[in-house]
């Protein structure tokens, strides 16, 4: 049976994603419960449920296909849970297939992406005793780029663990953190939230804090 405090130490693999893209972001989502969708959110949400689309398997190319696959990885240092995109199961092993609207123009793959398919890796490989290959589709292109995880294990382990560490701390604390200084906010759908160039220190919740301990 799994104890109340590992289920309440579980961590999302969505969430590792939002933590690296911005943790001021992941911070009011995570603690503050705060959400907003737009343009980008709405669109990679359509393209998420044409593949969770379940009657969720099929075959192709000599594949077996599985879409929308709850995985998890229960051990202490990890305790992760999501959801796979698709995997394929083939003579040469399992895949995961993570599908992304649009390619970056200047790289084959974003950072934060890349470390959300880590993280179901770490949870496939967990369940199915395996060490799977991990590819992202982007639709704007229709092709599959190969992520480097298997070649850099551990990098990414040591970077996901520190990622993994720091989310529980602020979550212990109850603590959203600042925005960062070189934060981009450009696509963000939690700007009008968020309000980043409210105040100095960029936090609107500073802001309330500072008026209300001035009265
Ligand atoms: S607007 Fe900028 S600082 Fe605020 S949550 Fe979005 S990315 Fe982070």
């Amino acid at each position: 049976m799994i104890s109340r405090e590992l289920a309440e130490s579980a961590i999302s693999i969505r969430s590792i994603q939002h933590f690296i893209y911005c943790p001021h972001r992941w911070g009011l989502i995570e603690i503050d419960r705060a959400w907003a969708e737009n343009y980008f959110v709405t669109k990679a949400n359509i393209m998420h449920e044409r593949v969770h689309d379940s009657d969720n398997h099929y075959n192709a190319r000599g594949k077996r296909v599985y879409t929308a696959v709850p995985v998890y990885n229960d051990e202490k240092e990890y305790n992760l849970y999501g959801v796979v995109d698709c995997l394929e199961e083939s003579e040469k092993g399992l895949c995961v297939v993570e599908y992304k609207p649009t390619k970056p123009k200047d790289a084959d793959y974003r950072d934060d992406d890349l470390m959300q398919v880590f993280a179901q890796k770490i949870c496939v490989d967990y369940i199915f005793r395996c060490d799977c290959d991990t590819v992202l589709y982007y639709g704007d292109v229709r092709r599959r780029v190969k992520l480097p995880l298997r070649e850099r294990y551990d990098f990414y382990d040591a970077k996901l663990k520190d990622f993994l560490t720091r989310m529980r701390n602020y979550m212990k604390r109850g603590e959203i953190p600042e925005i960062g200084r070189s934060q981009r906010c450009n696509g963000c759908s939690m700007k009008d939230l968020c309000m980043p160039k409210t105040s100095v220190s960029g936090t609107v919740r500073k802001m309330i804090t500072d008026t209300v301990s001035d009265d």
